[in-house]
């Protein structure tokens, strides 16, 4: 008989499976046609047979998140702070590339019991493309909405270190976990390592290394798409594939300069345009 259940660890061949109905754990190894590179991620939902320990197939992935790999990611928490100062063109990043892969992000603006009046500014510039959770680990506000926007879902973190990721957990879930802890050694080095789903009561939290920085791989004229709070007024630009740069009666343009997107977040959209279309010439 076989059960179905979640990848939550790997180690070469062997695979950690959580049984979904009963939350046992069973280390498994792959049948042999499920013994290539991409065939069985963290995260991937699978059947298995638990007398003989052989994982038997597959399911296909709602998700892929890239470097580290994980399937199935629902949603990516992308954690930012009164301190240190967010560099929000890295959210905008993290945003398109939660977009790519099919995940839904959320933003959420902690240390909120130091804010200086960056809340509303963070709020107005991403309440058009995704919730936005205002929390503070040390006091506790704003966990219990977050904590219920978590549950039952798959989520990794991202974010700047010292935004106060570990401690957003720590302080919803009572465990420890160091997210990005070995990323904080060897940033910008490229690591490989574990990844490994956490199972807090029905709330999965994949250990990820935090995503500080990394390159967007995407063709600029495609970067419109990732935009959901512009998507809104594309349909009026006259371009159906407009990119929202240099092309007439852009509706997009129209938008921010009547207020209604914020023209902030556009200036970043233009500047994440220009970098892609120089990666590509170089
Ligand atoms: P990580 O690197 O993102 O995992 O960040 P940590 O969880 O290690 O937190 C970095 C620092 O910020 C620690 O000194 C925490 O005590 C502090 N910190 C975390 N959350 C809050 C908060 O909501 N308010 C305040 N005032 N400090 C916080
Ligand atoms: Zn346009």
């Amino acid at each position: 008989m076989t059960i179905k259940g979640q990848i939550i660890k790997t180690i070469s061949n062997s695979f950690t499976v959580l049984n979904l109905a009963d939350g046992s754990r069973e280390v498994c190894r792959a049948r042999g046609n499920l013994r290539f590179f991409g065939a069985l991620y963290v995260g991937d939902y699978v059947e298995y047979d638990a007398r003989l320990r052989i994982i038997e197939k597959v399911y296909p992935r709602d998700s892929v998140m890239i470097r580290p790999f994980v399937a199935n990611v629902d949603s990516l928490v992308i954690v930012i702070a009164a301190v240190p100062e967010p560099d929000l063109l890295l959210v905008d990043k993290l945003i398109i590339n939660a977009n790519v892969g099919s995940i839904t992000p959320v933003i959420v603006y902690n240390k909120c019991d130091l804010d200086k009046g960056l809340k509303d500014k963070i709020t107005s510039q991403y309440c058009g493309c995704c919730n936005v959770f205002v929390v503070s680990a040390e006091t506790g506000e704003g966990l219990e909405q977050l904590r219920e926007y978590m549950q039952g879902r798959l989520c990794a973190f991202a974010g700047q270190s010292a935004v106060g990721k570990s401690s957003l957990i720590n302080a919803m879930y009572g465990r420890q976990l160091q997210i990005g802890g070995l990323s904080k050694i060897n940033r910008g080095r490229h690591t490989t390592r574990h990844t490994e789903i956490f199972d807090f009561d029905g709330v999965r939290i994949a250990d990820t290394c935090g995503f500080s920085s990394f390159e967007l791989a995407l063709d600029a004229e495609k970067l419109y798409l990732y935009y959901d709070d512009f998507m809104k007024y594309q349909e009026k630009c006259r371009f159906k594939t407009c990119t929202h740069t240099s092309e007439p009666d852009c509706a997009v343009k129209k938008a921010v300069e009547n207020c209604l997107l914020p023209i902030e977040r556009y200036r970043r959209y233009v500047i994440i345009y220009e970098e892609l279309k120089k990666n590509r010439r170089t």
